[in-house]
């Protein structure tokens, strides 16, 4: 059976992946609709590589080119927020969200409402707007097949387990580039080397989400939601090399553990084949090349940003989505160089202070409010920013 796919982001770090595995498979896929931000040639050269039937671009500016770039084919063009939502909420038989940040939540709530099993890589469907993310999915009866490679592991390890057998899930994160470093060496991180991951090759917001560790936080959350645990039963651990990608400890003390090669057309074809799963790896494992594998605490003191997606957990949905609508604010703006790398933990928290005392952090009962409360919480952090650029040279 031929699988109808659509790829939200696919000019992306992910999109470009999930390209790879259709592109090796043509028999098995078909792709309806591509999307993009605003990098009309990219999209138009992925539209053709897949053979796609529509190709939506965000930005309304980029459709002149987007349509030159696709002029004389049958592919259909169109452009703006409208134009990508509807085609998002096209039924298929499953949608690759790979669209970076809260900007992904609107198009992938339409796909649900469609009802298409959606392979979920866009992190902040659930870290914006968890509980109703979630909830929404299940009054459309849609399943969330979670791409990111350590929930991924995590919902290999629990087939066949009932959750009452589960003690605990750990996620491994890889420390990022500046792991061992002082904080005074941190304060003059550029834009360039907090991009440069020494393991995963990754947009630049997640990049720098990695470094900081936000990733792993914005992972907890993730996981919370998506496996439906408490927070005291999530955990995570430091391991540089990035072998193992998530444990599962069952009560009784046995630790199941997840391994494979950093390469993520592994776990987006898990996905985009599952319930079945591809005849070949990508990327195969020498086992007995994997002489040192590590694993050490995380230095929640050199990066905050952890224990803060900790308390925002804690608090409850308002505070995670004020949490990431920070972050993302202060990731942009340490990449326009307009703040330091170590300012951003700080702005998070001073949003989510700021947030508590205006009354702000209720839990959101909609995507819709959640997004409401996502641009408030902006709103907030860009003041935050303003106090605290860098001095212009
Ligand atoms: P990326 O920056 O490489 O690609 C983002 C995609 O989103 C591009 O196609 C871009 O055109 C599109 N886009 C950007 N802004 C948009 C907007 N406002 N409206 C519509 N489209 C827009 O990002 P990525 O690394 O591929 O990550 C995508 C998502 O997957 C993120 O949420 C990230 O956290 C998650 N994720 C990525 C990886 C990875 O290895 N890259 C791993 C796990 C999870
Ligand atoms: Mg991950």
């Amino acid at each position: 059976m031929v699988r109808r796919i659509t790829i939200l982001g696919a000019t992306g770090s992910i999109g470009q992946s999930a390209a790879c595995v259709i592109e090796a498979d043509p028999e098995r896929f078909a792709v309806h609709a591509v999307t993009a931000g605003s990098n009309a040639e990219r999209l138009a050269e992925i539209a053709l590589r897949l053979n796609a039937r529509k190709a939506v671009i965000r930005d309304p500016s980029a459709l002149p080119r987007l349509k030159e770039a696709l002029a004389g084919t049958s592919v259909d063009c169109s452009g703006g927020d409208d134009a990508l939502e509807e085609a998002a909420g096209e039924p298929v038989d499953m949608t690759l969200s790979a669209i970076v940040g809260a900007a992904g939540v609107r198009p992938t709530a339409a796909a649900v409402r469609a009802g298409n099993t959606i392979a979920l890589a866009n992190k902040e469907c659930l870290t914006c707007a968890g509980s109703a993310f979630m909830a929404l999915a299940a009054e459309h009866d849609v399943r969330l097949l979670p791409v990111d490679s350590e929930h991924n592991a995590v919902f290999q390890l629990l087939q066949g387990k009932t959750m009452s057998s589960v003690g605990k899930i750990t996620l491994t994160a890889s420390g990022g580039p500046f792991r061992g470093w002082s904080k005074a060496r941190l304060a003059g991180v550029t834009p360039e080397q907090a991009v440069a991951h020494p393991i995963w090759s990754m947009g630049a917001k997640i990049s720098v989400d990695s470094a900081t560790l936000m990733n792993k936080g914005l992972e907890l959350i993730e996981a919370r939601h998506l496996f439906d645990l408490a927070p005291e039963s999530l955990d995570v651990v430091i391991h540089p090399q990035s072998v193992i990608h998530a444990f599962v400890t069952l009560q009784d003390g046995s630790v199941h553990a997840e391994m494979g090669a950093a390469d993520m057309r592994r776990p987006i074809a898990h996905c985009l084949y599952w319930p079945k799963r591809r005849g070949k790896p990508f990327v195969g494992l020498d086992l007995a090349k994997l002489s040192d594998l590590t694993f050490e605490e995380p230095d929640v003191d050199l990066f905050p940003a952890l224990r803060l997606a900790r308390e925002a957990m804690a608090r409850g949905c308002g505070a995670e989505t004020v949490l990431n609508a920070a972050n993302e604010l202060a990731v942009a703006s340490f990449l326009e160089n307009r703040i330091a790398f170590t300012k951003i933990p700080d702005i998070v928290d001073m949003t989510l202070e700021e947030s508590d005392r205006n009354g702000l952090l209720n839990e959101p009962g909609s995507v819709d409010t959640a997004l409401e409360l996502d641009k408030q919480a902006r709103e907030i952090a860009a003041r935050m920013v303003l106090h605290n650029q860098k001095p212009t040279s």
